[in-house]
């Protein structure tokens, strides 16, 4: 399989070359040249475990990795969670959760992250060379990034918070994390600002090259393909449980990264109804999927954090599909945007829609407490409040009779705060691996918001610590 470029200005990559590079050095997203057809597949993986499943579905991306080695990163990725099932799905009041939260960091990017994390160990040791990974995150990303990449041989990982605006817990999940090859650079200023500096990095490509900086972010395509399988698994399993022929699928959405997985699969042939993409009030892409008009505003800060985006990166992977692979039209695209600030998408000739799986809604901060509160009280279960923004919108806009996965992407002890204002009750939302890190040594170095003053003291931190 081979990768090519959403801009069209590199020659197609291998798998490894793919994922070592995260952001093509055209500026653009990589992506599969195809998607395979798997729907002959279907009734034999139907009967797989979680990580045999993942290893069928995976060796059909990353066709330049051993199958024997292939698994051994799958085995040693998904051991780490605390359910056997990885992702187990649950049949709660009229929709089915599916828990994504059980790896080491309680998100749902611990399953991506994890195997990234293996990857990245697996291909350095077959290139002897060594991977800096550099990423800004407004708080899940980087702790599930730390501990994908802890203590591996060959690399180190800066990540850039912003300085007292991530959450107690995500913050002691960071910190805490000691290893020698783990730096955590408190950035004096926004999660914007971390993002800009980190742009910057990667588009010095004296500096890249000669650190060899590598990116975690979801525009990395191994990130997607490893959320692919859990489309295929939870469809499985409820369609085992209810019979049904197709499934939909309500994800919560910030980067786009996860519902793009979601989409590959159906591409690939899983039979999937409709992908409800549920916002919070930063709701660019529900507008979009709307009205076709894509236009950013302000960000508001929500109680769902990791949904908090003005410009999603993996959007620009739906673009591309919809523009025919053209990187042409994918360039005047962009272009026109980044101009404007304003791109607009004509309806699908036929349907009327701006996509044949895409459904779009959003839940306010008052349809989010509500939505925790009602699934405590009726049915005992506590939602995260990302989980409750995609819970509400699956519930508000379900059109069909397929059954509704809802991706449960964080476990509720991530953000107490909002279980304890939508419940009124204290103590409800705990987890043994967060009181765990109460009183942990932690280390993080505090930095000016400048972009000389971070890239030296990467540079120096380098050098020092070879
Ligand atoms: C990152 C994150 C999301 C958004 O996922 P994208 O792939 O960026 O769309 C949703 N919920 C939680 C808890 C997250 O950490």
């Amino acid at each position: 399989m081979k990768y090519v470029s959403t801009r069209g200005g590199v020659p197609p990559a291998t798998f490894s070359e793919a994922v070592m590079t995260g952001l093509a050095r055209d500026g653009g997203l990589l992506l599969p040249e195809s998607f395979p057809d798997v729907s002959a597949k279907l009734p034999s993986w139907a009967k797989l475990s979680y990580k045999d499943l993942a290893c069928e579905i995976i060796k059909l991306y990353a066709d330049d990795i051993p199958e024997a080695d292939l698994r051994g990163i799958v085995n040693r990725s998904y051991a780490v969670f605390r359910d056997s099932e990885v992702a187990p799905v649950k049949k709660v009041g009229s929709v089915h959760i599916m828990e994504l939260f059980h790896g080491p960091t309680l998100a749902f990017k611990d399953v991506a992250l994890q195997f990234l994390g293996n990857m990245f160990e697996h291909l350095l040791a077959r290139s002897g060379g060594e991977l800096n990974i550099v990423a800004a995150t407004s708080g899940d990303t980087g702790s599930a990034a730390i501990h994908g990449v802890r203590n591996r041989k060959g690399i180190r990982i800066f990540v850039m918070h912003p300085h007292g605006r991530v959450s107690p817990v995500q913050e002691m999940q960071m910190t805490t994390v000691t290893d020698s090859n783990v730096f955590n650079i408190a950035l004096q200023g926004t999660f914007d600002d971390a993002q800009s500096i980190v742009k910057k990095l990667f588009g010095d490509l004296k500096f890249k090259d000669k650190h060899h900086l590598g990116a975690v972010n979801s525009i990395n395509w191994a990130r997607v393909l490893a959320q692919v399988v859990y489309y295929f698994y939870s469809a499985f399993k409820v369609q085992a449980r209810t019979g049904a022929a197709k499934v939909s699928f309500c994800v919560p959405t910030g980067n786009f990264g996860d519902i793009f997985a979601g989409y590959a699969a159906a591409l690939m042939g899983l039979p999937v109804d409709k992908l409800y993409l549920a916002t919070n009030e930063n709701d660019i892409l529900s507008r979009f999927f709307n009205t076709g008009v894509y236009s950013i505003g302000g960000v508001v800060p929500t109680l769902s954090p990791s949904m908090d985006i003005q410009i999603a990166s993996n959007f620009e992977r739906w673009l591309f599909l919809r523009a025919g692979r053209d990187p042409a039209k994918l360039n005047d695209w962009m272009m026109s945007f980044a101009q404007n600030k304003r791109l607009s998408i004509d309806r699908i000739t036929g349907s009327g829609e701006f996509d044949p799986f895409i459904r779009a809604g959003r839940a306010d901060t008052n349809d989010t407490l509500a939505t925790i509160r009602r699934f405590h009280e009726e049915f005992d279960y506590l939602l995260d409040p990302h989980s409750a923004v995609g819970v509400h919108v699956a519930l508000s806009q379900k059109e069909s009779g397929s059954p509704v996965i809802c991706l449960a992407t964080a476990h509720p002890a991530k953000f107490p705060g909002a279980i304890e204002r939508a419940t009124g009750k204290t103590g409800l939302a705990t987890a043994p691996q967060i009181e765990a890190l109460k009183g942990l040594p932690s280390r993080k170095e505090i930095l000016p918001n400048d972009y000389e003053t971070i890239a030296r003291y990467i540079d120096r931190e380098i050098s020092d610590n070879v």
